[in-house]
């Protein structure tokens, strides 16, 4: 027997369709804020991941899934969608600079991450980028859009949890201080030793020492002017919209490209994972690719996640609005022929073949939730009617069959 590889999964209906609408909300709320979506491939070349994300984070230390194809390339299955939207921007050509573009992706990415409970090696995320917009507008702008589009998802006791992680200037000073604070950090993690030397800044995001992180100098305490405007900027904007948060100044973010606002946004339901979504501005990162310098800003949301909080009821596929059951052999083609013109006519029917009593299909039809039932026998071929039956409350309503069929088949232009 074959089984899906460890820490990936197979979507089954009806969890299935909670995904379809996630996603379908995802494009109408992002439409309104003047998204538009990108597909990019599920591969690109190793080096866009090791430039843009960076060589020290656990992503690309420890997390990729890097293949050499047949021509002898190393080539690596995405492990987030930003490199390859920014990669996917600057090839298509860039416009002025004054231009501001909006995109947005949802697809598969892939991360060898340890197993556990709401971790997955393939996850899927909707994510959204600005390239273009300096300032902080853009910031409170997206913010304000994924929190409307989590509200009108219903996902409950949302928080964004905001900082800001300054530019490189700021963050040198920032790093002596931290080291100053850290001493010869006695008791910290073995991960966190290593992180001193090669990716400071990533102890913050230390999740064996919590506390002893709590107890370290804020990074936003070491702002320079413009970096802290722009700060004081994205929540005076958060404000003014109505978008509720609270600020964290020991936010750092997994991925190496960040600069100034960090943020993430939490959901109830998720335990230790809690995380749902996270992003930031990322003003180096085209440049840095290879581009024009211009500024970004983005976030990334976990869709696994977001399912295991959504309502009950959310997403949940419509019942279907008529259940066909025949009895003997004139029945079945009338009822096939019945099925097929109301299917085209834009009704949910369900038909299923002849064999089962009729008691029994009428229980799963209840089960089912249809709407409505017709049981179709020799009697009903005979006097072309039937009756159709509500099955929340047997309400019944005699109706001919014939007229019906005879005028879709007219209307589609199927009959003369
Ligand atoms: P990141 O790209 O690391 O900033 O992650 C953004 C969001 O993607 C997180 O908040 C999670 O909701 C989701 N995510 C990241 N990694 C995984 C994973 N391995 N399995 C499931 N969801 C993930």
């Amino acid at each position: 027997m074959y089984r899906a590889v460890e820490a990936t999964r197979d979507i089954l209906p009806p969890e299935s369709e909670r995904w379809a609408f996630v996603e379908e909300a995802a494009r109408r709320v992002f439409g309104r804020w003047g998204f538009h979506e990108v597909r990019t491939p599920i591969f690109e070349h190793t080096e866009l991941f090791t430039r843009s994300v960076g060589d020290t984070t656990d992503i690309v230390s420890k997390e990729m899934y890097t293949f050499t194809d047949r021509g002898e390339r190393s080539l690596t299955l995405r492990p987030e969608g930003t490199a390859p939207v920014v990669r996917a921007w600057i090839q298509a050509g860039t416009g002025a600079e004054d231009e501001v573009t909006r995109w947005y992706y949802c697809g598969p990415m892939f991360r060898y991450e340890r197993k556990q409970k709401g971790r997955y090696r393939q996850f899927s995320q909707i994510g959204a980028e600005v390239i273009g917009g300096a300032g902080p507008d853009v910031d409170a702008e997206v913010l304000e859009m994924v929190m409307v589009y989590l509200g009108e998802l219903g996902v409950a006791d949302v928080q964004l949890h905001l900082n800001s992680i300054g530019c490189a200037d700021c963050r040198a000073g920032y790093r002596e201080k931290l080291l100053a604070a850290l001493g010869d950090m006695d008791g910290w993690c073995a991960d966190c030793h290593r992180r001193r030397q090669d990716n400071t800044l990533r102890i913050l995001d230390c999740k064996a020492d919590r506390e002893k992180v709590q107890s370290l100098p804020a990074i936003a305490d070491h702002l320079d002017d413009a970096c802290r405007a722009h700060f004081e900027g994205v929540q005076a904007a958060l404000t003014e919209a109505g978008v509720l948060f609270v600020l964290e100044p020991h936010l750092v973010r997994g991925l190496d490209y960040y600069v100034r606002t960090t943020f993430e946004i939490t959901a109830g339901g998720l335990g230790a994972q809690n995380a749902l979504l996270g992003g930031g501005r990322y003003d180096g990162l085209v440049a840095g690719l290879g581009g024009p310098p211009r500024p970004g800003f983005g976030f990334a949301l976990g869709v696994d996640r977001l399912i295991m909080i959504l309502p009950p009821q959310a997403g949940t596929p419509d019942a279907s609005d008529l259940f066909i059951v025949t009895l003997g052999p004139e029945a079945h083609p009338l009822g096939r022929r019945l099925a097929s013109a109301l299917r085209r006519a834009g009704l949910r029917v369900e038909f299923p073949p002849p064999g089962r009593s009729v008691k029994s299909r009428m229980r799963q039809a209840d089960r089912g939730g249809s709407r409505w039932a017709l049981v179709l026998g020799d009697n009903e071929v005979a006097r072309g009617a039937a009756k159709l039956r509500r099955l929340a409350d047997g309400h019944e309503v005699d109706c001919p069959l014939q007229p019906v069929t005879e005028l879709l088949e007219v209307v589609r232009g199927e009959r003369g």
